[in-house]
């Protein structure tokens, strides 16, 4: 089968020669044990970080050994009782087109109640971390004002259309005219700021913002969050999901000190990993999936085709060729 392993690390931004397309061959199914087609395989910010060796809260991938991530598949051939032939699951796998698999750490999940690949978005794991982040870290009440960073990509676009379920004004901050007018038109946000294109980030901030911001959603720090906290109110909360804009520096970042503003504001900042909320997941999945059956939370992906792909799309998160979740179509069911 198929394979890419992390064939280097990367100094900075990854490239295509930090991979490595592989042919192996599978051992033979043993008692307890599933053959698995990869589906869907998801791309996502957070390995980047697991290319270093760096400490982090995700292990590090070892060189020579196949990425991991987000994968749904299904089971072609079974010798495990609970997983039959024909079922779908999810889990932490690694990129490969096949995978001999003892089905520890597997969910099974219900093709009925959604599109096979909204397991990894929307009622996956970034479903989730927009829903814990806004949720609890947020806090969002009826008639404030919510800031989301990367508001265009699988957080941020859920983000902010439960930002609007609670009432809020909401804010996205995004990379492009096109996201921008994706967020307002579609999705029901208030206002938007293309970053890339904005002189003044403080002002445009301050401008969408007449009563100032008392929710920030940080998807990627840095020059952005400096911005929004700029224009924090009284007892603003800020949850730190995300710091995509450090993610490929080589040398450390200098930014704003925070500690100031939160003083000044009374605010609370809060970093978050979404496993912090593991023992609520079904519920929260559960939600989120009738919020999505209802039409009340809108859910756009940019899927590319074929296992080759990978590497490249991957490489897109850091281009912003995103809107919605990224992920790549590997098969057919
Ligand atoms: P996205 O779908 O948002 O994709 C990444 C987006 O980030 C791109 O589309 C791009 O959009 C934007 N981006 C890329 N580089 C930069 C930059 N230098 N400055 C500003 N924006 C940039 O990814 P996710 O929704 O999956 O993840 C969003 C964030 O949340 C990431 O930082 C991720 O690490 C974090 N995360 C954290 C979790 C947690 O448990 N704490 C769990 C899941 C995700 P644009 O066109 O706007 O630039």
């Amino acid at each position: 089968t198929k394979t890419i392993l992390l064939d280097s690390r990367p100094q900075g931004t990854p490239t295509e020669d930090n991979f490595k397309f592989i042919e192996q061959d599978l051992p033979s199914l043993q008692e307890g044990e599933v053959l698995l087609k990869s589906l869907y395989i998801s791309v996502d910010p957070y390995m980047r970080g697991r290319m270093s060796a760096a400490k982090s809260y995700a292990p590090p991938y070892e060189v020579g050994q196949p990425f991991k991530g987000g994968v749904v598949a299904e089971v072609v051939e079974s010798k495990n009782n609970t997983l039959p032939q024909g079922a779908v699951v999810v889990g932490i796998l690694p990129w490969q087109q096949y995978i001999v698999h003892n089905g520890k750490g597997l969910n099974q999940v219900n093709p009925q109640v959604a599109p096979l690949s909204y397991h990894l978005g929307i009622l996956g794991m970034p479903g989730l971390t927009a829903y814990f982040g806004l949720l609890r870290i947020g806090q969002p009440k009826e008639g404030e004002t919510v800031v989301v960073s990367g508001a265009a990509g699988a957080v941020g676009t859920v983000v902010g259309q439960i930002a609007k379920l609670k009432g809020c004004r909401v804010v996205g901050i995004a990379g492009s005219d096109e996201k921008i007018a994706y967020l307002k038109n579609e999705l029901g946000f208030d206002e938007g700021i293309n970053y890339k294109s904005t002189a003044n980030l403080q002002e445009a901030v301050a401008q969408a913002c007449p009563d100032g911001v008392d929710v920030y959603f940080d998807n990627v720090g840095g020059e952005i969050s400096d911005a929004v906290l700029l224009s924090m109110n009284k007892f603003a909360r800020i949850a730190i999901c995300g710091q995509i804009a450090f993610y490929n520096n080589t040398h450390p970042a200098t930014w704003l000190r925070v500690e100031p503003l939160l003083l000044r504001s009374s605010a609370l900042m809060k970093g978050f990993i979404v496993g912090d909320y593991a023992a609520e997941f079904g519920t929260a999945a559960r939600e989120l999936a009738d919020w999505v059956k209802e039409g009340k939370l809108q859910y756009q992906e940019t899927v590319k085709e074929g296992f080759e792909k990978l590497p490249e799309t991957f490489l897109g998160l850091f281009k912003g060729e995103n809107t919605g979740k990224l992920l790549v179509k590997i098969a057919d069911r």
